[in-house]
């Protein structure tokens, strides 16, 4: 992939005002830079040599005064000189960190909306880096990048010109360096590219191990895995490092390369230059001009190496947030929106066929009608395909046949926003966010007064334990040893759910078994819950089963049987044999 130049533009267009500042700021420093030794030559010409300056004005000048002035002007150039810089260095980084900035917002966003889909493909720490350190790449590209060259190339032009007329033969020799330098600057770009984009993939692929250990950090210390973890730790890290050495190593090479030419060209200009001073073809000052000139000719020369290897790094780190970027989105709004009281519930999946991987489908021809207020348990083996099914409603996912409906109308349809409002789920494992338990309960609806909190804390049967926490619903779950067992989770998960008070109600029940009592308390919470809502319930437990209206069996992407329990229960089928496997104990 090229860098899309027009879109890395596109983050520069707003502040185009001050980066014209910068601009103009650059073309003030070339002419200071150009004016540096003309103070030096006066005094050595005009003073020295007393020659007549060719300016009336001050041609009448005695020598002391001449001499005082060019001081002067020389201290005055590097003062103006240095105020420059500072003022253009604060202006440059100014406007990269805002683009920065910017270019982080873009795809912090992105990454939020991109399907689920996409996440499953993509490691967490991979695009942690993307979003931290890559983004950095745009300041580089058009700040660090775009104007060392610039100042540089406005410099060599001033210089050209300045230089040609003092001695063109003179310069002809020093500018023909600089299709041999342009030349080893394309050769070796290429490599150092190549280098650079290596060492970010080595060193984001060091971020996904430790985002990886760290979220399964209790696994690994159950399974006393430190060890092997640390070895895949290090064998990243050595992998990364090794990387950036090469790459180190590439940019060095190509600096001693660079710098060799330079030499070579630098010796040449010395040589002829001196043979026309001795030949009277210069004057003393003027050489001091030419060769002053000729010693930061190469600068800037050398700073377009140098910061060419520069972009080629920063080009890496753009294209890969701009890869991100591109990924689409996945899923098409739709533009309908549920009427201000909510949706009624009726959700009809009609002849659903779904793979994640092509050529192995997870649902196949699958339908199902739920009527508002019905309570649907779904069961089956593991990998039957239960998640995948619910998770089609909210469009985590969209079937690739067939269609799903509420009251109706295809969800795809409505306003992606609109359709999940209107669900409510609660999901395995129970996630509770450091915040607050009050702002945790009122995750689903931002906003939510304390009194309708509490009420829902009471409906799941949590705000007796949350009352006994160091500071009620103010504290901060994970902080002062408030944590939360698993079964405490799960109410607090179910008062967010019964806060969010959504029409349509998708529960995935932890396999894992609470204790009796605990039980006893979810259910009745969840009973609440349930109540005239749409709910679909991924069930393992016999007593969910039982209240149910209708149990869905579920095998291979396929329903088998489905009824009520008696039914179920009399008719010896699958759901008698899985009822005796895994719900009598
Ligand atoms: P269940 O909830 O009944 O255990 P799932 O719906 O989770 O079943 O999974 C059904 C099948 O789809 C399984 O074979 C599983 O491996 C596969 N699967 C689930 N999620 C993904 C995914 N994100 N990418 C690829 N395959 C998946």
């Amino acid at each position: 992939m090229k860098i899309p130049g027009q879109r890395v533009l596109a983050y520069l267009w707003p502040y185009r005002y001050p980066f014209l500042a910068a601009l103009g700021q650059v073309f003030l420093m070339s002419l200071f830079e150009l004016a540096k030794p003309w103070p030096l030559k006066v005094v050595i010409d005009n003073v020295l040599a007393g020659k007549p300056l060719p300016l009336q004005a001050v041609s009448s000048w005695p020598a002391q005064t001449l001499l005082i002035a060019a001081c002067s002007a020389l201290v005055l150039i590097y003062l103006l000189l240095g105020g420059l810089t500072v003022l253009n260095n604060f202006t440059t980084i100014r406007i990269g960190q805002r683009m920065v900035n910017d270019l982080r917002s873009d795809l912090y966003t992105h990454l939020q909306r991109l399907s689920l889909a996409f996440h499953s493909r993509h490691q967490v720490g991979d695009l942690l880096y993307r979003v931290t350190a890559d983004t950095y790449a745009i300041q580089t590209l058009t700040m660090n990048g775009l104007f060392p060259i610039l100042s540089a190339l406005v410099l060599l032009v001033g210089m050209f010109f300045v230089m040609v007329r003092l001695d063109w033969q003179l310069t002809l020799l020093a500018l023909g360096v600089c299709p041999i330098l342009f030349f080893s600057i394309s050769f070796m770009g290429a490599r150092i590219s190549a280098a650079a984009t290596q060492a970010r993939e080595q060193e984001s692929a060091v971020y996904s191990i430790v985002q990886r250990a760290m979220s399964a950090i209790r696994v690994i210390q159950a399974f006393t895995k430190e060890e092997e973890e640390h070895r895949a730790f290090m064998s990243a890290s050595h992998r990364s490092l090794a990387a950036s050495l090469r790459l180190y190593t590439l940019q060095t090479l190509y600096s001693g390369v660079v710098n060799v030419v330079i030499a070579v060209g630098t010796a040449v200009v010395v040589w002829v230059g001196a043979r026309h001073v001795l030949s009277g073809q210069l004057t003393v000052g003027e050489i001091v001009v030419f060769t002053s000139y000729l010693a930061s000719l190469y600068g800037p020369i050398n700073s377009i190496s140098q910061t060419w290897g520069l972009i080629q790094g920063a080009s890496a780190g753009v294209r890969r947030v701009f890869e991100i970027l591109e990924v689409e989105k996945g899923l098409a709004d739709g533009s309908r929106t549920f009427p201000s009281q909510g949706a009624r519930g009726d959700v009809s999946i009609e002849n659903v066929s779904f793979h994640y991987v092509p050529g192995q489908p997870v649902l196949k021809n699958l339908s199902l009608r739920v009527l508002p207020g019905q309570t649907v348990a779904i069961v089956g083996p593991t990998g039957a395909g239960k998640s995948t099914l619910v998770s089609l409603l909210p469009r985590f996912y969209d079937p690739q046949e067939g269609r799903v409906t509420i009251d109706g109308i295809d969800v795809r349809e409505f306003v992606l926003k609109d359709l999940r409002r209107q669900i409510s789920m609660v999901l395995q494992p129970p996630l509770v966010f450091p915040i607050s338990v009050a702002e945790n309960i009122a995750y689903g609806r931002p906003g939510a007064s304390r009194q309708d909190i509490v009420q829902a804390a009471k409906l799941a049967r949590i705000h007796d334990t949350i009352e006994r926490l160091p500071q009620g619903y103010d504290t901060v779950v994970g902080e002062q040893g408030a944590t939360l067992s698993e079964g405490e989770r799960q109410r607090l998960t179910i008062a967010r759910a019964i806060l969010r008070n959504a029409p349509i109600l998708i529960l995935d029940e932890p396999t894992s078994s609470v204790d009796a009592e605990t039980e006893a308390l979810i259910m009745e919470g969840l009973r609440k819950l349930t109540q005239g809502r749409t709910t679909f319930i991924i069930a393992h437990r016999l007593s969910t089963v039982r209240q149910a209206d209708r149990i869905v069996v579920l095998r291979d992407g396929r329903i088998v049987e489905e009824g009520k329990f008696e039914d179920l229960m009399q008719k010896e089928g699958p759901f008698a044999l899985l009822y005796r496997t895994q719900f009598s104990l």
